[in-house]
């Protein structure tokens, strides 16, 4: 579980010093999908950041499976924006690797990386090299990288924002099997509520810069979900609800 206990954090010292997260508290238990939307420049990237321990908070406290970690790096896996992908490594060898990271040997790690290739619908591509993929392509290999790491939380970061929008929705239907059958903590920041209502158990909500918790709001629909749950009618009411604060 992730426990961000009210953590604030200022740029610049002095007078032209800029508070950007100020007191911010929420958790994310094992095996919980959260998202945070929040307006643009609220501060939800310093907010990874500090999570990541790439930049230490000036006050509060980040804890990871029950131990304090703040400022400490290496506690989270991280699927960004642009799938980044080892070049020099086939599309099976970068997933392999992940394998081996995460504790399996190279044998059992080939076997698994054969399942998985044919899982994310990729096994014509195992031996090719991630340049060829499409931009789809590649960021089914890189969450799924991010998914097979041994890290307690994954952090997602507008993961699908730089693909078209049926893609898009492709992508997002896929994530949410793959993640049903293997549940892991995660934490997502997205600009889309609509993307935060069909992937996750809760939404917080961060007010613009210096970025507080405004709201959480518990998603009400049971797992697996599927495109029904737009056509319900508590799908627009709490897409509205959220609207409204940002
Ligand atoms: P977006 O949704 O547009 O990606 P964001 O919510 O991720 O934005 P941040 O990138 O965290 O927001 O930035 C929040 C604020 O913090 C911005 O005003 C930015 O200028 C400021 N900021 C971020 N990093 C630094 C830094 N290293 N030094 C000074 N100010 C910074």
């Amino acid at each position: 579980a992730l426990e961000v206990q009210r953590i604030r954090k200022s740029f610049g010292k002095g007078a032209a010093s800029k508070e950007v997260l100020a007191g911010l508290s929420f958790s994310v238990a094992d095996g919980e999908f959260v998202t945070i939307i929040g307006p643009s420049g609220s501060g939800k990237t310093t907010l990874f950041q500090v999570i990541g321990g790439l930049e230490p908070p000036s006050e509060g406290e980040v804890w990871l499976g029950g131990k304090a970690t703040t400022g400490e790096r290496g506690h989270i896996s991280y699927m960004p924006q642009q799938a980044s992908l080892l070049p020099w490594e086939t599309v099976a060898g970068n997933i392999a690797l992940s394998l081996v990271i995460s504790g399996l040997d190279r044998k059992e790690a080939k076997a698994k990386t054969k399942v998985w290739l044919e899982r994310i619908g990729l096994q014509e591509y195992a031996n090719a090299y991630p340049h060829v993929l499409s931009g789809g392509m590649q960021q089914r290999v890189s969450f799924l990288r991010a998914l097979l790491a041994p890290q307690p939380l994954m952090l997602l970061d507008e993961p699908f924002g730089a693909l078209d929008a049926l893609t898009r929705l492709q992508m997002q239907q896929w994530l949410m099997s793959i993640w049903e059958e293997n549940r892991r903590s995660v934490l997502l920041v997205t600009h889309s509520i609509e993307e935060a209502l069909f992937l996750s158990d809760r939404i917080v909500v961060l007010s613009a810069s210096p970025a507080v918790v405004l709201e959480e709001f518990i998603v009400p629909f049971e797992r697996p979900r599927d495109e029904a749950i737009w056509y319900d009618p508590r799908f627009n009411e709490l897409k509205q609800r959220i609207y409204r604060l940002l």
